[in-house]
Formats: C-alpha cells, structure tokens, sequence
C-alpha cells in the first residue's frame, strides 16, 4: 500500500509541498522539531492508514468536518492517503457489500485498523433504536473493536454521549467509552471537533503506532491540554474588563470580550482559538458568536447558551465569585472540576 509521499508524487504535488504537511503534522502534534526527520522517513515509508468509520446515533457533521480538514493535507490528498475501508457517507458500495467489504476489512487488517466512531452509543432495549444491516450498534461496535489497533471517538455524542444523550436522553444514549469500559479510547469531543485535530492523531497512529498523550478523559493533551479563554486573541479584554453588552454593540464592533454574552471560553477544553476552522481562517469567537462549549461534557443539557458563566454555574451550586476578571477563572474552575466528575476523570 502506499505511503503519504508516494501519493503526492502521483498526484503531481511536488517534494517541497510534501514536506510542508510533514511539518504541519508534526507541529500539530507538538512535537520537537528534532524529531522532524522522523516524521518525514514515517510518511515516506509507511502505508496509508486503514481506516473503518462507524457511524451511530449522529448528524454526519463530524465527517463533514473531517473532510474539510486542509491546514494538514489537501483533501484530495487527504482522501486518497486514508484507505476509508467502510463509511457509510462516503464510500460507494451499499447495502450487502458495503457489510461484506467491511467484513473483509476487518478480517485482512485485524489488529492493524483504525476504528473511529461518530455518534453515539444507544444500548437501551437491545439496541433497538441504532441499527446497521439488521444488527444493534452495540454488537457492531463491539465486532469491529476486536482487530482495532486504535479506537477513536469523534465528536462530543461519541465522547460523551452529546445530543442524543441530553434531557431525557430517550435512546438511553453512552458514549463509546462508556460501552467499551476498560479498552482505550481517543476521545476528539466538539460538536464538531476539528478536522485537522482528527486527522492529525490518525497521522501519530502511523508515524508512532500508538495514540497520543492522553488527558484523564481520554482527549489529546496537545489539543486539549488548554481552555480557549487561554489562548484567546480576546484575553486583553477580558483581562482589562473590556466586554461586549450585545452582540451589536460598540464593545462587540471593537471586538471587546463576549464574556457577558455567555462566553464558554473559559471552561472549554479545544484547539479552537489556535488551530481555528476552515484551513485556519476563523472560529466562533472571531466571527463575535461567543463559545458555546460544544466539546464538554453536557454542554446541551446545562443550556443558557447566552447566558453568563457566573449565572450558569449557580444551577449547578458552585459557589459564585460575582465581580470582576476573578469571575471567568473561578467558575471556570469549578465546572472543569464538574465536568471531570461526572465522566470519572482525575
Ligand atoms: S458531535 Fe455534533 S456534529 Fe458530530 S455527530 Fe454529534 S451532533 Fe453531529
Ligand atoms: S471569555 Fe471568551 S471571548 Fe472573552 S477572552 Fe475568554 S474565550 Fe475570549
């Protein structure tokens, strides 16, 4: 099978263009520059990732997000360097062979794949509201976790059960690795998570064989180790007490903090202020939408989507601190620590 570098050789991009997305991969990843030769002989050499996409109680966007992912590689690059064994948006073959070209998947390349999982795990009345080709989501997921070399949850439904497991979650919706309890999980949360990020850790698997550095709720520390509040281009403001009233204000025209707009910044674990979306052109927060926290646990059900921090948090009985920049922090904290709680994290 072919490596990365011999399938920008065919599509005519040249070595210098090669070498750009090695180095983006390995920025991304945060990795020394001294081991940027190794990246390079890694991508020079090893096969294209196999790659088996699971779709479950989800909207698609997570694909759709992944297949615009173009900091790291072009898409059609992109496209033809991951062998996407089994997808049901995009691959061509339906009904009984899609089922029988997964089945040869997973037998020809068992231990070797790459399971990611798209939505949510519905285990309630066997199954019956998430099924494929006549089997329950439950039994799929677990057939194809059998040879997987490396299981990845992406989007906030499969981290963490996301819509479908919001109030009163009638599917009785879980995450994966609530239903794979014990296995390892790559947890790439946000609704939907960023391309580059999914593409990026599906790079580490080929270069190192392994997942990244994981956090204690199973996301990458390299693009989850930060909170958007820490990163944001915004924080001036923030820390000067400079905030937008409403959305169309003069404090939002001067592009001042949307804290009191309902700013999820800075409980909100991701890669979003440094990274940004669509080739690095923007996110929310650039945009004057205030962060909705789409990659935390429960970011649905706790609602109040516009409504300040410091007033969300009292539903949930942390105690509030109500003046000044201490207040972002001080919540901040305390939902951080809720959301490790609840998803028995450290
Ligand atoms: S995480 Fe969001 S974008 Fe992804 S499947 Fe769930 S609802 Fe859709
Ligand atoms: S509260 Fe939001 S807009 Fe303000 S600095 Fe923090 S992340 Fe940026």
């Amino acid at each position: 099978m072919e490596s990365l570098y011999h399938i920008y050789k065919r599509r005519g991009y040249t070595r210098r263009d090669f070498l750009t997305s090695a180095i983006a991969i390995s920025t991304a990843l945060g990795l020394p520059s001294s081991l940027l030769p190794k990246v390079v002989k890694a991508l020079e050499v090893k096969p294209k990732p196999v790659v088996i996409w699971l779709e479950f109680q989800d909207c698609a966007g997570c694909t759709e997000s992944f297949i615009r992912s173009t900091s790291i590689l072009p898409t059609d690059v992109l496209l033809d360097y991951l062998s996407l064994e089994y997808h049901e948006t995009l691959m061509s073959p339906s009904g009984f062979y899609a089922e029988e070209s997964k089945r040869e998947a997973m037998e020809k390349y068992r231990g070797k794949y790459v399971l990611v999982v798209e939505g949510s795990v519905s285990p309630k009345d066997k199954g019956v509201y998430c099924t494929v080709a006549g089997k329950s989501n439950v039994d799929l997921l677990r057939e194809a976790v059998e040879g997987a070399g490396l299981i990845v949850a992406v989007g906030s439904c499969a981290s963490w059960g996301g819509i479908p497991h919001a109030y009163p979650n009638p599917t009785g919706a879980l995450s994966v690795s609530e239903v794979l309890k014990g296995k390892q999980v790559v947890n790439i949360p946000g609704c939907p998570p960023i391309g580059d990020v999914m593409v990026s850790v599906i790079a580490n698997y080929v270069i190192t064989g392994k997942a990244p550095e994981l956090d204690s709720m199973g996301r990458p520390k390299t693009f989850y180790g930060q909170t958007i509040h820490d990163r944001c281009y915004r924080r001036p403001f923030y820390n000067a007490g400079r905030f937008a009233n409403s959305l169309d204000d003069e404090g939002a025209k001067k592009g001042y903090c949307l804290y009191k707009l309902g700013c999820k910044g800075p409980i909100t674990r991701n890669a979003c202020a440094t990274i940004r979306w669509n080739g690095g052109l923007s996110f929310p927060i650039q945009s004057g939408h205030p962060c909705f926290g789409c990659s935390e646990p429960d970011f649905w059900d706790r609602g109040m989507l516009y409504t300040p921090l410091s007033v969300v948090s009292g539903r949930f009985g942390i105690r509030e601190a109500l003046v000044g920049v201490a207040v972002g922090t001080a919540v901040g904290v305390g939902v951080a620590y809720m959301n490790k709680k609840s998803r028995g994290g450290k």
